[in-house]
């Protein structure tokens, strides 16, 4: 039985108010509040176990770099990688990414070559291949969604041409909350030898991921959506991308050995891995996900779901709000407008005098903002510990807005 108080109970930042009111955090697809453990172990690494990993031979060192490489072991199986040495960590993925365009795909793409990206990806899913168009004259190929934001997979598999080197694609849209059927696409696009690319960072969040059963090459997660600390993320790497994969940044740790005329590289994942990484943000990054782990992720994705049906029932009533993309199967991510000229920033200020925490603006996703013909929207995004009396609140304060803006 899923006890949302419960799990509640673990958030302290879930008992304040804001405004005089009990704050009600919808802001969850920008980033996650943390739990307690995760408060605690990033205490405890700074002030019990802190040192720099990997260089040092004494106690402290040798223990902060055990509670950091085990975190890699978390990853693995939080994703359902084969082998942790499959994981690249990171500083989230836009790091992620850019290091996938730089270290595996810039080598290789040539003027004509093409990348196929659909409308709803983030900017971190888009610039780094930009500078693939700029440079090197690659070829972006973009792919709408329906009316109801769905994708169909087919749609993708059908832009492939002999071209087609890359398709860089979201799980899960944080605008529409749109899931992608990732893996139908993968199993077509391998069999015809061209690479995939997974944006995981709020697919990873809201339903288990197996990176094994969508055969992807690369998924690229963030440690801020999954209640870790920000700073912290990693990539999976597919082990035949990994060694084509040039580093992106060098400096201490991705080394082997430096001399004046050679260098020799560490073996991977620390080839891709240079100079101090976020050790306490990825500390915490693990706790955060075994944390997700013991509540357990079909039990998050019910819970989300529910709430999903419930905010949608609730919203269906209020034709004075336009909900933007309602594909089925979609994650508990919700963008709005209301009828007329209210600005989302409007909203979102109403909103937040009642206590409620949403997103205004264009979400980091200006292809979309364009196909839906919108400058920016309010988003409300659900996660695991949010209630139905939360949207209770919502609805209420948007009525308010509505009052106070039509
Ligand atoms: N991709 C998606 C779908 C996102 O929602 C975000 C964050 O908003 C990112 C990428 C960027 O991730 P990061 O916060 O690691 O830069």
């Amino acid at each position: 039985m899923y006890d949302v108080h419960k799990i509640r109970a673990d958030f302290p930042i879930l008992s304040r108010e804001v405004n005089g009111k009990p704050l009600v955090y919808l802001d969850n697809g920008a980033s996650a509040q943390k739990p307690k453990v995760v408060i605690d172990a990033i205490s405890r690494a700074y002030g019990d176990e802190y040192a720099n990993v990997h260089r040092g031979l004494h106690y402290l060192s040798n223990l902060a770099t055990e509670k950091y490489e085990n975190v890699r072991g978390t990853i693995a199986r939080f994703l359902g990688a084969a082998d942790e040495n499959e994981i690249i960590l990171n500083s989230g993925t836009t790091e992620g990414i850019n290091m996938v365009a730089y270290g595996w795909a810039m080598p290789r793409f040539e003027a004509g070559d093409e990348i196929i990206l659909s409308v709803m990806e983030h900017h971190a899913n888009i610039v780094p291949w930009h500078f693939l168009r700029e440079r090197q004259g690659v070829v972006l190929k973009w792919v709408d969604v329906a009316a109801d934001g769905s994708l169909d997979p087919q749609a993708v598999i059908d832009a492939i041409t002999p071209k087609t080197k890359l398709i860089a694609i979201t799980q899960c849209s944080n605008v529409l909350g749109t899931m992608v059927d990732v893996k139908a696409i993968t199993h077509e696009a391998q069999s015809r030898g061209v690479a995939v690319l997974v944006d995981g960072s709020q697919g990873a969040v809201h339903a288990p991921v197996d990176v094994t059963e969508i055969g992807c090459d690369f998924y690229a997660i963030t440690g801020h959506k999954l209640y870790g600390p920000s700073g912290s993320g990693a990539i999976y790497v597919k082990k035949e991308r990994m060694a084509e994969m040039r580093p992106f940044i060098g400096g201490g740790d991705m080394i082997k050995e430096v001399s004046k005329d050679t260098v020799i590289y560490n073996d991977p994942p620390m080839k891709f891995e240079a100079g101090t990484p976020g050790i306490v943000q990825t500390i915490g990054l693990g706790v955060a996900l075994d944390y997700m782990m013991d509540v357990g992720m079909e039990n998050i994705a019910a819970h989300e779901t529910m709430l999903r049906d419930y905010a949608r029932e609730k919203f269906a009533g209020m034709n004075w709000l336009n909900i933007q993309g309602d594909a089925p199967g979609k994650a508990a991510i919700f963008s709005m407008t209301l009828a007329g000229a209210a600005h989302a920033h409007d909203i979102s200020t109403i909103l937040d005098k009642r206590g409620v925490a949403v997103r205004a603006g264009h979400h980091c996703a200006g292809p979309l903002m364009e196909h839906l013909g919108v400058s920016a929207t309010c988003r409300a995004s659900f996660g695991m510990y949010n209630t139905t009396e939360e949207i209770d609140v919502l609805v209420d304060a948007l009525e308010l807005a509505h009052e106070l803006l039509a």
